[in-house]
């Protein structure tokens, strides 16, 4: 049967997209198909479609991945940090400890969480995950 619908065949194979170079180009915030086009309009806030290569990017479905990558990455830095500030600045009182602890994880946090959103969403790219690749599943 001839598809007219635009869609692959059933079964028929898909071209091997690059896992590695998707989540790189994702943490860079370039599109995961050509790397050139930016995947953020906003902070947090995906292109629709990538300006240089047309990529329909509106199918991604990052959830709460990347607030989770980046509690683990953010809790496992403060918590080591804190440990070890006991042994590097002695005497220094709890509450000052806590304080510029705090700091660095919110900034931390902030810094990184567009980063991971974005290497969440070159993984989809790379998977053909959520319509990707011309799919509506
Ligand atoms: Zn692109």
């Amino acid at each position: 049967m001839n598809d007219m619908s635009g869609f692959r065949a059933f079964g028929a194979p898909r071209k091997n997209r690059p896992l590695g170079e998707s989540i790189r180009r994702g943490l860079l915030g370039r599109c995961p198909a050509c790397g050139r086009g930016r995947l953020f309009r906003a902070y947090l806030r995906l292109e629709p479609n990538c300006k240089v290569c047309g990529e329909n990017l509106s199918h991604a479905r990052a959830d709460d991945a990347p607030a989770y990558l980046t509690m683990l990455i953010v809790c496992h830095l403060t918590g080591a940090g804190v440990l070890m500030s006991d042994d590097a600045w002695p005497g220094t009182s709890l509450m000052v400890t806590i304080v510029i602890w705090l700091a660095f994880a919110a900034a931390v946090s902030l810094l990184i969480l567009p980063r991971m959103k974005g290497a969440v969403v070159g993984q989809q790219w790379a998977l053909y995950m959520h319509g990707f690749g011309g799919d509506e599943t």
